[in-house]
């Protein structure tokens, strides 16, 4: 369904009294995956990775500075406004804050209008009656049309967000931190909404969180990102079993474990993630892996397949495991 290959995004950095641009931030490079119908990939790193980005830009909120995204064998990024409009039908986004996504001086029924408007489908009398079902859909009672956002708690505001999402019948939705400003067991409500919806609709999705333990329940396969680069993909059970770039090995010895008493060594990462304005050279992760060399100051580890649906960018991964 999703072929992403390449993809780049660089925002400029501009300074002076004229604004010239003075540098890049490297946002995402090079980052590439496919997703087919109804499976689920999660995209995991710390805060600024660049995770986000990919998901806006796979939707062109943000304009890839290079790379090709093929959906159904189109590509995204050259596609007119026309083309866009209607691709819009097929991908929707569930952002963080559902507070700041939804539109305050709008009744919750004129929100959920809103797709069947802008596409023209529908008479009044169907967008109001689909609205109401939309919101019986993810739990919601259709009385809640003729309220506003500010009458909702955060993961009610959430239902409402994915009954936005849902209202075209897309076949992917791009989670971007959907979950990550809720209670734990708010979470688990909205993350099973979203499962049932994905099994009863087929739906892809694309799960953007920091959360790994959050991330490895509902994904099938999962890229860590780092520093704007993917280093590893495996499906979920490989990555969390037998991760194999140092980061990601970081990473999953930082989950904690149900049960207090067992024992893990947990892989402290030393150091800030380095600025994307000027990234490190050779690995990205050189200045904060523990099992650097001298060579990965300079040589660039390329994202190479180490077995079927698996893939690593470490120079020295075989003997990390
Ligand atoms: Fe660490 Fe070198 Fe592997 Fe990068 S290439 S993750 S610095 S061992």
């Amino acid at each position: 369904m999703l072929r992403v290959r390449g993809l780049t995004k660089h925002f400029p950095v501009r300074g002076g009294i004229f604004l010239r641009t003075t540098g890049h931030v490297h946002a995402v490079d090079d980052v590439s995956f496919d997703l087919d119908v109804g499976e689920t990939i999660g995209l995991v790193g710390e805060s600024g990775c660049g995770k986000s980005t990919v998901g806006k830009a796979l939707l062109r909120l943000h304009e890839p500075t290079a790379g090709e995204v093929l959906f159904e064998g189109r590509d995204i990024t050259t596609m007119g406004r026309a083309e866009l409009r209607q691709l819009r039908r097929d991908i929707q986004i569930i952002l963080q804050d559902p507070f700041e996504s939804l539109n305050a001086r709008h009744t919750v029924g004129k929100i959920l209008e809103e797709p069947f408007v802008i596409h023209r489908i529908g008479t009044t009398q169907e967008r109001r009656r689909w609205a109401g079902e939309l919101l019986e859909r993810v739990g919601l009672s259709p009385a809640a049309a003729s309220r506003f956002p500010h009458e909702f708690s955060g993961g009610q505001r959430q239902r409402i967000g994915i009954a936005r999402a849902i209202a075209l019948r897309p076949k992917l939705i791009v989670c971007d931190e959907a979950v990550s400003a809720l209670d734990v067991s708010i979470q688990s409500q909205i993350i099973n909404l979203l499962l049932d919806l994905q099994r009863e609709m087929h739906l892809a999705l694309i799960f953007i969180a920091h959360d790994l333990a959050v991330v490895k329940h509902v994904s099938d396969r999962i890229a860590v990102m780092y520093l704007g680069e993917v280093v590893e993909t495996a499906t979920a059970n490989d990555i969390y079993a037998s991760p194999r770039h140092p980061y990601t090995q970081a990473l999953i010895s930082a989950i904690p474990l149900p049960d207090p008493t067992a024992d893990r060594d947990r892989i402290v990462l030393v150091g800030d993630v380095p600025s994307p304005i000027d990234p490190p050279t050779g690995c990205r992760f050189h200045t904060r892996c523990r099992h650097a060399r001298e060579d990965c100051r300079q040589r660039k580890p390329t994202l190479d397949r180490v077995r079927d649906g698996a893939s690593v960018a470490c120079h020295y991964w075989r003997g990390l495991s």
